[in-house]
């Protein structure tokens, strides 16, 4: 019998998870369908939510899914939430793949803010009115009543409500510290203003406001339960592997 794994996706990593599991599973990865032209994992594709964790967990039963893999965003807190409730329910295993955070090193001015109203506080009382956002485009509506000018980067373009002095970069990621410099040069940003999603890709942004002396409002990761979690594509396939007793093909 071969093992069927659900990868809840949207990352990188869930992309190279599903690569690394396509010739030893059956894999079936999920998008929640928010970007216009995903790029899209090898294996079985399902795009949409699920309905909250009751109708993730009748899917679950109807697809005899075996074991779920939670690889969303950091900051995707209600489906990692519903993956832990469902999963509970059918009575099936889950592990989640979440890249560490960043940390601050030396020559870095981070503020740290627990959420993205309390990014737009920290905004309103400090100086500095050129802003480089890069929380995503969802999230610029809770910068939407600031006066600041603001710099937005993001995939697809943002719907209202925005900020009233915006100006949208249209850009996917990897991104270099050459680039990020010219960029922040390019339109004089006085802060940064990011949420805290880890991993290498969006990183080069911190290296460039720490060459620049750009202060940095850093958006803490949302609590998400407290399922299993390893940091690495290798560990979650590992992990996936150590129910192969009988489960999986050879
Ligand atoms: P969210 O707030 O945690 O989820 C909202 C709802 O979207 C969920 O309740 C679920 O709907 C649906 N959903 C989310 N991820 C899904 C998935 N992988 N497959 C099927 N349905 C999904 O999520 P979000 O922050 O909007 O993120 C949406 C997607 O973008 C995720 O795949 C995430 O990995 C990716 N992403 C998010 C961020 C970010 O900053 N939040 C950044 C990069 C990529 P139902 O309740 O109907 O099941």
């Amino acid at each position: 019998m071969t093992a069927r794994v659900l990868v809840l996706g949207g990352t990188g990593e869930a992309r190279r998870l599903a690569a690394a599991l396509v010739s030893r599973v059956h894999v079936v990865s999920s998008l929640a369908g928010r970007v216009r032209e995903p790029l899209l994992p090898p294996g079985e594709v399902r795009v949409g939510g699920f309905g909250g964790p009751a109708g993730l967990a009748d899917w679950l039963r109807a697809a005899r899914i075996d074991l779920v893999v939670d690889a969303t965003h950091p900051f995707a807190a209600v489906m990692s939430r519903s993956a832990a409730t469902a999963t509970a329910e059918v009575g099936i295993p889950l592990l989640a793949l979440r890249r560490p955070g960043w940390t601050e090193g030396p020559g870095d001015a981070w503020h740290r803010v627990p959420s993205l109203p309390a990014a737009a506080e920290a905004l309103s009382t400090r100086p500095g009115d050129r802003v480089f956002l890069t929380t995503g485009r969802k999230d610029v509506a809770a910068f939407a009543a600031l006066p600041h000018w603001f710099l937005l980067r993001s995939v697809d373009p943002p719907e209202p409500p925005t900020p009233a002095r915006l100006t949208v970069l249209l850009d996917r990621g990897p991104f270099t510290q050459t680039g990020e410099l010219a960029l922040l040069r390019e339109h004089a940003i006085d802060v940064l203003v990011t949420k805290d999603s880890g991993g290498e890709q969006t990183v080069a942004k911190l290296g460039a406001a720490r060459e620049l002396g750009v202060p940095v409002i850093m958006v803490d990761r949302p609590a998400v339960g407290d399922a299993p979690t390893v940091g690495t594509v290798a560990e979650a396939v590992a992990w996936v592997e150590s129910f192969s007793g009988g489960m999986f093909q050879g």
